[in-house]
């Protein structure tokens, strides 16, 4: 079916639009126009600390000017933190989620047993089967999902192909923290499932995540969308991109002088690989575009090129 496809780009507002950023962006952008769908822009704004208006501001008009622009009004999640609860209140009526009382020592001896056993620390679900009449007075509770306590998530990705995670590793993680705010988890994916988000295009830093999220969309009994988890841009030594390799924020290039439309045949070709150096139109890379051949290696961000292609 190639109707009906949303795919969405979810920032979070603590800077500008990064070149990592705008590519997530890019590919979010053109599938959606290849598959004559939309790309919804959503601002993930629950860390009220680290997001600002300005940043906000940056990353709009960055995508703007990139020739980006989504469809319909930016969506803000710290706007949707009534229904992230209240979703978690049918998680916990529905006996998919509880409330966990183990305090920040307890916490921290799970931690430590886990660096001495040399493994991933995770909740051990002490609360899990606890009656609540035990709960400590005075004390407000995180709300954990019950994950599957054996056999194994899998993501069908659509980069990264069939990836396995045992579920024990995947623990159940917190939904909503004590101060009943919910985490970018839960948040993630009430805000993706309500937004009609059927095609989901980000870092690969997020692809553990992404099997947390399908628990969660299987408790609430909805459909997971389609998963595209593209590798991170590294400099041309081999390290995580950073300023040191030329990799700036979008505005940064724009003033500069550089046109959009040479950073977008940049852009399309770290990790999808389409040969020449010559400049694609958009309508060609539209044409051209599909997830399903972005590269699975780390891309190299290499700023000879993008100059060569500025002309
Ligand atoms: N807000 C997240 C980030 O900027 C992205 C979350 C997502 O795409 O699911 O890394």
């Amino acid at each position: 079916m190639t109707d009906g496809v949303v795919t969405r780009f979810a920032p979070s507002p603590t800077g500008f639009l990064h070149i990592g950023g705008a590519r997530t962006a890019l590919f979010n952008w053109l599938y959606a126009r290849a598959k004559g769908g939309r790309m919804l822009l959503r601002i993930e704004d629950t860390d009220r600390e680290r997001s600002t208006p300005e940043a906000v501001d940056a990353i709009i008009e960055g995508l703007k000017w990139m020739g980006l622009e989504a469809d319909g009004e930016p969506v803000s999640q710290f706007a949707n933190g009534d229904r992230h609860r209240a979703v978690v209140e049918e998680l916990l009526a529905k006996g998919q989620a509880y409330k966990c009382y183990a305090s920040q020592e307890e916490l921290a001896e799970m931690r430590e047993k886990a660096k001495a056993e040399k493994r991933a620390p995770r909740y051990d679900g002490r609360w899990r089967d606890r009656d609540p009449s035990e709960a400590p007075s005075g004390v407000d509770p995180v709300i954990r999902l019950k994950a599957p306590l054996d056999g194994e998530t899998i993501v069908d990705d659509q980069v990264q192909g069939r990836v396995r995670f045992n579920n024990k590793e995947l623990d159940d993680f917190v939904l909503l923290r004590s101060d009943g705010s919910p985490t970018y988890m839960l948040a993630v994916v009430v805000d993706d499932h309500d937004m009609g988000v059927t095609h989901i295009i980000r870092g690969d830093d997020h692809l553990t995540n992404g099997a947390r999220q399908a628990l969660i969309y299987k408790a609430m009994g909805w459909d997971v969308p389609v998963m595209a988890h593209i590798p991170l841009i590294h400099g041309p030594d081999g390290a995580k991109l950073s300023k040191r390799h030329g990799a700036l924020g979008i505005e940064a290039y724009r003033a500069m002088g550089y046109l959009p439309v040479a950073l977008r045949n940049y852009l399309v070709r770290l990790g999808w690989a389409h040969g020449d150096d010559e400049i694609i139109s958009t309508e060609d890379m539209i044409a051209w575009f599909d997830v399903s051949e972005i590269n699975k290696g780390a891309a190299r961000f290499d700023f000879k090129k993008l100059e060569a292609l500025n002309g």
